[in-house]
């Protein structure tokens, strides 16, 4: 039986991975549970799965949490790694929102513990010392994100050298595809995707193409493929998850349905595959599936995505910090969509980057950062 942790386990793909959990019938023991604030439905979910300890980022949640419970409740971040160190966990699903990721999956691949990464942020931030750190631990990083789960078995089907010419990945292009003018785009349109139901923050940066920049660095550092050889197409239908290009013409594609348990699934039972139960592909039923290039004028943050990626070092962490500030604002309304995609430009260009030798040097820049692209966004609403 396989030992997961799942942190941030009360969002879109935590509650997901639970699901997971409950239909492989005994294949996993969940030994711990974390989440930001949300104490209630974290202890739900531990009640549920007979989970003996959980973790709150939020003090005072985690106080609430301790006084109507009788398991074991850590508080804060400093609670969360504790959690992680103390597992015994054989996999760590990293669940979590933003750079709050990164710190959980540093304790996991010190402690050679296998991260199933959701958590993107973890590759964009801190890409090369991450998969350093995997590489001297041998604990494996497996991508949770369907796109790049599809890349990993792709990849995996092509052992020889060489062979992979071209990562290719795809983006449903989000609700505002094909659009040349986002200004008066309301949080309430950024937030209903097409295709995926996603968190909040995610769902903005698929509807700016951040997410889609952000999986481009992800995919550099998780597969070691340079930026020129990694190309993002819009498919509407997001029913192929990613390609790989070989150097004999040919092209291997991953299809399905868009169900966020399928990666999860793979991700939790690998080597193995286990049944999820999901609609099955009917090519004649779907009919046409369309693919276009992205539209970068319009889309900026892809653009500055593939900048930040390209420079390397702390630039990354620059774009994400920048990012994650910048999208909170547009969702509490305080500045337009096309805000965002300023306040991150503006901030790779003002906050100084640079090499990366250590993990302390990240946590700075993105505190630089958000400070900077706090005090953007209180100069556009002043
Ligand atoms: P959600 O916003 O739905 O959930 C985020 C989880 O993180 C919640 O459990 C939340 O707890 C917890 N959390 C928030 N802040 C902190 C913190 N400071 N410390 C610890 N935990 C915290 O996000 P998603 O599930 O959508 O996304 C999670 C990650 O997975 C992201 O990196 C995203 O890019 C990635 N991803 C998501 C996909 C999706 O389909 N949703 C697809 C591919 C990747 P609380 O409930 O208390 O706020």
């Amino acid at each position: 039986m396989r030992r997961l942790l799942i942190l941030g386990s009360t969002g879109s793909i935590g509650t997901q991975a639970l699901e997971v959990v409950s239909a492989s019938k005994g294949a996993f023991e969940v030994v711990g549970l974390s989440a930001g604030s949300s104490w209630e439905p974290l202890l739900e979910q531990a009640k549920q799965h007979g989970v003996p300890a959980v973790a709150l980022a939020d003090a005072d949640a985690a106080a609430s949490a301790g006084e109507a419970w009788g398991g074991r409740v850590l508080a804060g971040e400093q609670g969360v790694m504790e959690l992680i160190a103390d597992s015994g966990a054989d996999m760590v699903v990293n669940a979590v929102v933003g750079a709050a990721g990164l710190g959980p999956t540093i304790v996991a691949l010190t402690e050679g513990i296998d991260v199933a990464l959701a958590n993107k942020e973890s590759l964009v931030i801190g890409g090369e010392l991450v998969t350093a750190l995997a590489e001297a631990t041998s604990s494996r990083l497996i991508p949770v994100d369907s796109e790049h789960s599809a890349l990993y078995q792709l990849i995996a089907s092509e052992p020889m050298p060489g062979t992979i010419t071209r990562l290719v990945l795809t983006a449903s292009g989000g609700p505002f595809r094909g659009r040349t003018d986002l200004s008066g785009v309301t949080p309430e349109q950024a937030l209903a995707h097409p295709t995926w139901e996603m968190g909040g923050r995610i769902t903005i940066d698929s509807a700016t193409l951040m997410n889609k920049g952000f999986e481009m660095i992800e995919a550099h550092h998780l597969f070691d493929v340079p930026y020129e050889r990694i190309e993002v197409v819009v498919h509407p239908q997001s029913i192929v998850h990613s390609l790989i290009d070989l150097n004999d013409g040919a092209s291997l594609a991953h299809l399905g349905h868009p169900d966020m348990r399928v990666p999860i699934s793979y991700a939790l039972h690998l080597p193995e595959r286990a049944d999820v139960d999901v609609p099955r592909l009917d090519l004649a039923e779907l009919g046409a599936l369309e693919f276009e290039a992205p539209d970068t004028e319009t889309f900026s943050c892809l653009r500055l995505a593939r900048e930040a990626g390209e420079v390397g070092g702390t630039a990354p962490c620059v774009l994400n910090a920048a990012d994650e500030v910048a999208v909170g604002a547009f969702l509490e309304g305080r500045i337009p969509f096309t805000g965002i995609a300023e306040v991150i430009d503006r901030c790779l260009d003002e906050v100084p980057t640079g090499s990366v030798g250590h993990f302390e040097q990240l946590f700075e820049t993105d505190e630089r950062a958000r400070e900077h692209a706090r005090n953007l966004v209180e100069g556009a609403v002043a």
